[in-house]
């Protein structure tokens, strides 16, 4: 009987793009997936972006947008990341979707009924400009034991300290600007502490189905200390209006906090995917989603990191239990992921790996997803993502170890047989055929214990052993020799077997890459199943390279740290110059668009904060002593002086080379128009005026200001 697999991974909070931690979880989970699929399972793999919270709320009003329509734009945002990396999600949805609102009501009041729910009245800070009650990260003050300044509500940057926000001294709020005042308002508490509760969790969490790890971290939170603190308290899961997200029925103003309804987004997802009709289309699932979830054989497997262990080992399941819902068969977590050497990921060092960026400048996703899979293993362990050992591990195994075996024997095929195989392999062959076969077991087994990196070096040992046959009957010296046809057409046969092997155990990790291989080989996409038998004699097709090696001069570009402004050094050039020519490479080859890699992705509320403005040059002239600079006088639109006068801005712009004064007067160009004011030798500069230039200024001379099309006027905000 085929298993039946609801799989999900942890849904992303939607304030921002997806970082290289949401795709190495994805990865795995894929990897997992795709797996199963291949044992002839039946999978249904979900994901949604988790929509609700004051975050959202908040950062939706600073860019004048609803938090609908917020979500709805990094939701659309999601899908080059995930076609890009062939995660192979069945559906994508939202936690505020309407399946969401109605399970995760339906959730709390089958968890009112059991006696579970305790309203109680919370002093909190509030807000009085803004009308709202704040978290702890909306309250800053300065740190009760240290003093330092601007410090956040639960804890000082400075020096360490934990504390409540209603400890801080000057508090205000961090929306506003405004003190807060104490109020008291009634929380629903989810309680944990009930007997219950903590009946079944203490069991459930010890009872061998996580990850050893895991259950020895529960243990420790189960535990009261000396003083009598710790051990599991009641769960405030209400927050006041305004609030961006789902209602508590029969409490008006209240809505969930974000954490109660995210996991239920699960369901949600699960329920959506079963409305849009992706399970009968997909596996002829004739029940409804209800009737799925209530078959006891249906297994429910969540891959999640460490720093989200406490919701998704205790809320979670307990929320389940007494709903009367399915219980997680799996609750698999992952450990995070550092760069070079575990340094802390950070943009602006350009230490960041960003996934966007890793595609645009060319570099294969199947090279991540099997040097990710390399590092991974069931345990909650953090991955390094090292430069020198990934190109290793890529070039040295991937390509040279595995790649390779086809490109060795496909030509001889093609070129001397006429892509036919043999059937008449002789013993050696034989041998060597069945050991491979003989490691579907074991394989299998690592495979669904989510033991990936021994996975991979099962398959490598494995290699190996094709690669020692490969140089024992060395197929290009059988090639150079009269009457050895029938012996090359048998060792070339093997050496496609072989690789036709490997590739069936690496598909669940490069899916496009073996989707090629099938088409090479000219058969029908295959299971672990078909390990089972060879090709025999059969028709091939014509080898086309499968995959290049890493560049390493694509990793220098992956971690280069953005540029730094184009104004802030002036570029030499002129007018005259040549058009730029493309360095060499710069073309196609290194992927380096003007000869510098995209930087890093960056959220709408980043760009936001950048305000550009249309300007009209109302004058321009060279500035005595500077060789680079031009001063520009511009009317951004901004009215009057108290003397009645238009008011301008000066701006030194490093364009002297490029532009004579009087070619720029009375035309349009972009202002940065909220940059600081910079103290210059010459004078303030009030703003920069953008310009395009190639990295290389040597090799591609010239600095072009930007003009606006016909119609814009001075003062237009560019967006
Ligand atoms: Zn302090």
């Amino acid at each position: 009987m085929p298993r039946q697999l609801f799989v999900t991974t942890a849904l992303p909070y939607a304030n921002g793009h997806f970082h290289i931690g949401h795709i190495m979880e994805y990865i795995q989970a894929d990897i997992w997936v795709r797996f199963q699929r291949m044992q002839g399972h039946q999978v249904h793999f979900v994901g949604a972006d988790d929509a609700h919270g004051a975050p959202i709320m908040i950062a939706a009003e600073k860019v004048g947008k609803t938090p609908q329509q917020f979500v709805a734009d990094i939701a659309a945002g999601r899908k080059p990341y995930l076609d890009g990396f062939h995660i192979s999600f069945d559906h994508w949805s939202s936690t505020d979707s309407p399946e969401n609102h109605e399970l995760a009501q339906s959730i709390y009041l089958a968890l009112k009924a059991q006696g579970l729910i305790d309203v109680r009245p919370i002093e909190q800070f509030f807000d009085p400009d803004k009308g709202m009650f704040l978290a702890d990260r909306f309250i800053k003050g300065e740190c009760p034991k240290c003093g330092a300044k601007d410090q956040y509500g639960d804890s000082c940057e400075v020096c360490g300290a934990v504390y409540a926000p209603t400890e801080l001294k000057h508090p205000y709020s961090a929306l506003s600007g405004a003190t807060p005042v104490l109020k008291t308002s009634d929380h629903h508490f989810f309680k944990l502490s009930d007997p219950r509760c903590f009946e079944f969790l203490q069991q459930w969490t010890q009872d061998g189905k996580l990850q050893p790890a895991v259950s020895k971290k529960i243990k420790e939170w189960f535990t009261k200390d000396e003083n009598g603190e710790g051990g599991l308290g009641d769960w405030d899961i209400s927050r006041d209006a305004p609030y961006f997200g789902i209602e508590i029925p029969d409490a008006p103003g209240k809505y969930f906090y974000v954490w109660l309804d995210a996991p239920i987004g699960y369901l949600a997802s699960l329920k959506g995917y079963f409305a849009a009709g992706g399970p009968k289309a997909r596996h002829g699932e004739a029940r409804s989603f209800d009737e799925f979830m209530a078959d006891p054989a249906v297994e429910q497997v969540h891959f999640i990191g460490k720093d989200i262990t406490y919701f998704h080992t205790l809320f979670w399941p307990a929320m389940l239990k007494f709903s009367g819902r399915k219980l997680p068969n799996q609750v698999n977590v992952h450990g995070f992921m550092t760069v070079n050497n575990g340094e802390k990921m950070s943009k602006s060092r350009g230490t960041g790996l960003d996934p966007l960026k890793y595609l645009s400048i060319g570099m294969n996703p199947e090279w991540l997803r099997y040097y990710i899979a390399a590092k991974l293993n069931a345990n909650v362990e953090d991955i390094d993502f090292n430069k020198d050992d990934f190109t290793a591990r890529v070039n040295s195994d991937l390509v040279g170890k595995f790649v390779n075996i086809a490109s060795r024997a496909a030509g001889f095929i093609a070129k001397r047989f006429a892509g036919q195989l043999t059937a008449a392999v002789g013993e050696e062959g034989r041998a060597l055929l069945a050991t491979l076969q003989a490691g579907r077991q074991g394989i299998s087994a690592l495979y669904e214990a989510r033991e990936l990196g021994k996975v991979l070096r099962e398959i490598m040992l494995l290699a190996d052993r094709v690669n020692e046959y490969v140089d024992a009957n060395k197929p290009w010296e059988l090639a150079k020799l009269e009457g050895q046809d029938a012996r090359l057409q048998e060792v070339c046969t093997v050496c496609i077997e072989a690789f036709r092997l490997l590739s069936i155990y690496l598909k669940p990790v490069l899916p496009s890459v073996v989707a090629q291989v099938e088409a090479f080989l000219k058969v029908a996409p295959m299971s672990f199943a078909d390990a089972d038998r060879l090709l025999g004699a059969h028709t091939i097709g014509v080898y086309q390279h499968l995959m290049q090696r890493v560049d390493p001069k694509m990793l220098d570009a992956l971690f280069e740290p953005p540029a730094p402004p184009a104004a802030e050094a002036p570029k030499a050039g002129g007018e005259k110059a040549a058009a730029p020519v493309p360095a060499e490479g710069d073309a196609c080859g290194s992927g380096l668009p003007g000869g510098e890699a995209v930087a890093p992705t960056i959220a709408i509320d980043d760009f936001v904060k950048v305000d550009l403005r249309i300007a009209r040059i109302v004058n321009a002239e060279h500035v005595e002593g500077s060789t680079k600079l031009l001063r520009l006088t511009l009317d951004v639109g901004e009215g009057c002086d108290p003397q009645g006068r238009p008011k301008t801005r000066n701006v030194f712009s490093g364009i002297k080379e490029a532009y004579q004064p009087e070619q720029l007067i009375g035309k349009l160009t972009v202002l940065v128009a909220n940059l600081a004011p910079r103290k210059m030798k010459f004078g303030v500069s009030e703003g920069m005026v953008l310009a395009a230039s190639h990295a290389d200024e040597k090799a591609n001379p010239g600095v072009y200001v930007l003009e606006p099309f016909p119609g814009a006027e001075p003062g237009m905000r560019i967006r």
